[in-house]
């Protein structure tokens, strides 16, 4: 047939969506054969207390070392994940993996909370409540050790049941974080509303800090508003001696960067730990 321009730009674009539509669903593949083949791995980023200067907590990041591409980040695959659903499996696994540390880390006098990024799909998939009980039994974690991270809009999804899990798991002894804060529509409403036990302010508000008046205000705001509502908070980014100044002087509770550390895989986080205070670990 005859060849228009505006054709060509048709099928062009209709390439570029099999080639996505293709790529997903090996993607999905690989996600599965990636979850039987153990080649998930959990990284651990420490969380600095400005107050006390001592590392007093891990956020756990999921790693995908892929036989082919390498070591992949969530941002390569969590969003797919998400859409196929592949996420519950991933997350329970993720769930698992944490707790099961959280317990190691225990059994050796190690004193530190242990943050999971939970995705909306998974928070509100119904079975949530029932595997952090068990987990929470079987590995016997303290109360407050274990904090359950999802971010302001997803947990804005579905209020009600939000409101009732958050119930239910701040019960359990699961503290609950809003991540990114300041990035979703926030309400300050629900703040009240949720058993919240703390906020993670956005690294943009962070890197903007030192150039940005704006950045400054927000973050002094969000800081006096946490600690009015008695809500623990983390800024989220540090990368600067700067930003940790502004945020300690600010009274900020806590920190986390690329200033203290990447995330680790845990053999060096441990080593991480012990040479940054070899009193923690007995
Ligand atoms: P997040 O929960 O907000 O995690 C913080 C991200 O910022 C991590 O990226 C971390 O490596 C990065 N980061 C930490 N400090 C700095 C810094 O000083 N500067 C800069 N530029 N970045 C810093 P990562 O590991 O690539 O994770 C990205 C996102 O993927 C996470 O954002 C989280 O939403 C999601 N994610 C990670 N692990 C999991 C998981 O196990 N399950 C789910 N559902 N999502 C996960
Ligand atoms: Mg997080
Ligand atoms: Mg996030
Ligand atoms: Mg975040």
């Amino acid at each position: 047939y005859a060849k228009k321009k505006q054709g060509d730009t048709i099928q062009i674009f209709n390439n570029a969506l099999l080639n996505a539509f293709k790529d997903n669903s090996q993607i999905e593949r690989d996600l599965q054969t990636a979850l039987r083949g153990r080649e998930f791995e959990l990284y651990y980023q420490p969380l600095k207390d400005l107050q006390k200067k001592a590392y007093i907590g891990a956020e756990a990041l999921i790693r995908w070392h892929h036989p082919k591409k390498g070591v992949l980040y969530p941002g390569a695959f969590i969003d797919i994940a998400e859409q196929t659903g592949m996420i519950n499996a991933i997350g329970s696994w993720v769930l698992e993996a944490a707790c099961r540390q959280l317990n190691l880390w225990q059994h050796h006098k190690i004193d530190i909370s242990m943050h999971v990024n939970v995705s909306a799909r998974q928070f509100f998939s119904g079975n949530l409540y029932e595997q952090v009980w068990q987990l929470v039994t079987r590995y016997r974690l303290k109360p407050g050790t274990l904090i359950l991270e999802i971010t302001e809009t997803e947990l804005m999804e579905d209020i009600k049941n939000a409101t009732k899990l958050c119930q239910e798991l701040s019960e359990l002894g699961v503290g609950l974080a809003i991540d990114d804060f300041g990035t979703g529509y926030s309400s300050m409403r629900y703040l009240k509303q949720f058993p919240i036990s703390k906020l993670k302010i956005d690294r943009s508000f962070i890197s903007d800090l030192t150039i940005s008046r704006e950045s400054r205000e927000i973050v002094s705001a969000i800081i006096a508003m946490a600690s009015a509502l008695n809500i623990s908070l983390t800024a989220e980014g540090v990368e600067t001696q700067e930003q940790e100044s502004f945020l300690s002087d600010h009274k900020c509770h806590q920190a986390q960067g690329f200033l203290y550390s990447p995330a680790l895989r845990e053999s060096e986080f441990s080593r991480f730990l012990f040479q940054a205070e070899p009193e923690l670990i007995h």
